[in-house]
């Protein structure tokens, strides 16, 4: 019970006091509105008491005005409850300025009302934040001065308009006093009270500030902008700076201790006047009081303090990570160096390689093509497929190292995407005729389209993918699908796919197999070879053509490779040409080629099969001879090597096109790099054949470039 009742006086107490404090109410406001409260409260508690004595000694009219200070009171008590603290602060002292006149005057000075503007004073002092508002304090403290001078100017002695007995003068009075001498002890009380937990909090502030200043991991110094000497430093200034104690440093020129950099930089905002107050922030390098260099991130707050422009410099040791960086630009740069020279020897190993490839796919051509004995055609066929195999394992590393350095760039040339999917097909349907997989293809009839893209990249990947397929399946079929998604403007959307029922992947190494040097296990490579490369470099030149390689397989259920690639659609009118070219005789036979190359065994296999085309062939080992050949007599196309001592290739067309524009040049070259079929066309070259060459390939090119003229022979004798 007793309890409840403390409880209940608790609560209540908490209730008036908290009056008008919200959630989002800041610490100061809380403070201030705790203060009117318990301003409001003492007055109500006055108003009150004076209205009991009234009342029980019938003086009614100072009753009706004790009501009036109390309804005007409790008014205000709602009002600050809203919210509104300021307009309730102003009702409060109002209030009780009125109040005290308009009861003085009825009452009579004798009555000793005026006793209590002494703790009123007192509470404005309480209710109004000195520091902040003096303005306020001013105009109050005017107010209530001048309502007691009016008071005492004004106000009679005695009471005239009520009956007072002058025994109640005295009881009035001593009430008064007794009030006034009680709201000036609990106000005294509360207004010490409050100075010392701020002082309290100060100096806990205070505490704190120095904790943060000396606990940050930043060397920190306070500069004092005007005389340019450093005020202050943290202790990890000294730490980093290896300075005994502060006495070394407090007083210094900022320029001495921290260096120009740091002492221009505050001119600068000094110059600026601190109006722009932005910090600035950036590396430094400082030297330590053991002349060891230490790198820095510094940054520079302007600020103002009691009328003085200060700067605080907050500087980070960041030495150690200087120095990784520096290790690893380091690293990088040898790495970079390292993958360079990789590149230059995998490129030129390559170019190694294929020259005598060059050589042996085309004398086993040669002898496969012209009659050999029965007996010999098996081990003929496996020299040839091993020898076609190994150059396109060169061929993958050259890749490899092209686009490990970034340097794959893709060409254009015009084709027909339909004629291009065959003939990339044609190759393996020939060659799976005999096994147990079907070859199949679903190509949209509308891919009948001359479009502009990197054809022999796109059959790179393609190739790939099928070549996969063929390997990775023993039996059941492989289709290969080309289907047009959207055509927009210029270009069409391709989605192709190379589809087989063979031994399928796991999903865990879905992801895994498109990396370089990857494949699905340890048994594929014992089982099937390969190196792991195709998938990676299709990969790359998908991405690079603007499309995503993606696969669908589980074990044992077959696997489905699929992308999807914009490819622009060359612009028609030009297709009357290709037509005519079909309708162009069939044949080379009769033109007349100059052949240049050096070496002996290329020279050999070229020409076999030239004069097998029944295409008349002179022969020229350098450029010189090239070159004069060719002002000797009457061509119809050239075919040059890259690389031939005394007259290079490309030195030898540069002549010829001094005398002939329109010739058509082949470059016949095992030189395979960037962008060189622009290079090429920049040196005067028509078109070119990478070696080895596929005999088909040399014959269909040869027929291409020579066509117009030959039909207009055809069409004119
Ligand atoms: P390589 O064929 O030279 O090993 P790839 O990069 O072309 O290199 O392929 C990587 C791996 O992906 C292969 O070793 C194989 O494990 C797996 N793989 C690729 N295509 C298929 C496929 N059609 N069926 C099953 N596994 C495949």
């Amino acid at each position: 019970m007793k309890t409840n009742i403390l409880e209940s006086i608790l609560s209540l107490r908490a209730t008036i006091l908290d009056s008008g404090i919200r959630e989002n109410t800041s610490l100061e406001n809380r403070k201030n509105i705790l203060r009117l409260n318990l301003f409001l409260s003492f007055a109500l508690g006055v108003v009150i008491i004076s209205l009991l004595f009234n009342f029980f000694n019938q003086l009614y009219f100072s009753a009706i005005i004790n009501i009036a200070g109390t309804f005007l009171l409790t008014i205000a008590f709602f009002v600050n409850k809203d919210g509104h603290f300021n307009t309730a602060k102003r009702l409060g002292i109002m209030t009780l300025n009125v109040y005290l006149f308009v009861i003085s005057y009825v009452e009579g000075l004798r009555s000793g009302q005026y006793l209590l503007f002494f703790p009123l004073l007192l509470a404005l002092v309480f209710v109004i934040d000195i520091k902040k508002n003096a303005q306020e304090v001013i105009s109050t403290s005017v107010v209530t001065l001048l309502t007691t001078v009016m008071i005492f100017i004004m106000a009679p002695y005695q009471n005239n308009l009520q009956k007072i007995p002058q025994d109640l003068y005295s009881g009035l009075f001593s009430t008064n006093l007794a009030l006034a001498l009680l709201l000036t002890s609990v106000f005294a009380y509360f207004i010490l009270k409050t100075l010392e937990t701020h002082e309290e909090k100060i100096l806990e502030e205070k505490k704190l500030a120095d904790t943060i200043f000396d606990t940050s991991l930043d060397a920190v110094f306070i500069v004092n902008a005007s005389s340019l000497l450093i005020t202050d430093c943290n202790i990890r200034a000294l730490e980093v700076f290896s300075f005994p104690d502060k006495k070394r440093i407090i007083g210094q020129a900022v320029d001495k201790l921290l260096g120009h950099p740091v002492e221009e930089q505050i001119m600068s905002f000094r110059n600026n006047r601190f109006e722009r107050n932005s910090p600035w922030y950036g590396n430094m390098d400082f030297v330590r009081e053991n002349e060891v260099l230490f790198f820095a991130y510094v940054n520079i707050v302007p600020f103002q303090h009691q009328h003085d422009m200060y700067c605080k410099i907050s500087i980070l040791d960041i030495t150690e990570i200087k120095i990784a960086e520096f290790e690893i630009i380091k690293a990088k740069e040898k790495a970079e160096k390292a993958a360079l020279v990789k590149s230059r020897f995998l490129s030129n190993m390559s170019h190694e390689l294929r020259t005598p490839l060059n050589a042996i796919i085309g004398t086993s051509n040669i002898l496969l093509q012209e009659e050999s004995l029965e007996s010999q055609n098996e081990f003929l066929s496996v020299l040839k497929n091993s020898s076609e195999h190994m150059l396109q394992l060169v061929n993958d590393i050259l890749d490899f190292s092209k686009l490990e350095a970034g340097k794959m760039e893709l060409e254009n040339s015009p084709f027909n995407l339909k004629e291009f999917l065959l003939s990339t097909v044609q190759p393996f349907q020939s060659n799976m005729n005999k096994s147990n997989v079907q070859l199949e293809l679903e190509i949209d009839e509308e891919l009948n389209l001359e479009i502009t893209s990197d054809d022999m990249r796109l059959k790179q990947v393609l190739n790939n993918l099928l070549s996969n397929a063929k390997k990775f399946t023993e039996k059941g079929k492989i289709t290969v699908i080309a289907r047009q998604e959207l055509v927009k403007d210029n270009s069409v959307v391709v989605y192709f796919a190379v589809k087989d029922t063979g031994i399928g992947i796991s999903p865990a190494k879905t992801r895994q197999i498109f990396d370089s040097f990857t494949q699905a296990d340890a048994e594929t490579t014992r089982k099937y070879g390969g190196t792991g490369l195709g998938l990676a470099i299709s990969k790359h030149i998908v991405e690079k053509m603007g499309g995503e390689i993606k696969v669908k397989s589980a074990p044992g259920a077959g696997s489905e490779f699929h992308f999807t690639v914009p490819l622009k659609i060359k612009k028609p009118g030009k297709n009357s040409a290709a037509e005519e070219i079909v309708r162009a005789p069939e044949s080379i036979a009769g033109i007349r080629i100059l052949l240049a190359e050096d070496n002996p065994v290329n020279m050999i296999v070229a020409k076999r099969f030239l004069e097998k085309w029944q295409v008349i062939v002179d022969e020229a080992v350098n450029g010189e001879k090239a070159l004069e050949l060719f002002n000797e007599n009457a061509y119809d196309l050239l075919l040059i090597d890259l690389e031939m001592p005394l007259m290079d290739g490309a030195q030898a067309v540069s002549e010829i096109r001094k005398r002939n524009k329109t010739i058509p040049i082949v470059a016949f070259t095992a030189a395979v790099y960037d962008n060189m079929h622009n290079d090429l066309l920049e040196k005067g070259f028509t078109d070119f054949i990478p070696k080895p060459f596929r005999p088909e390939e040399l014959r269909k090119k040869i027929l291409q470039l020579t066509a117009y003229d030959q039909l207009q022979k055809f069409k004119y004798g």
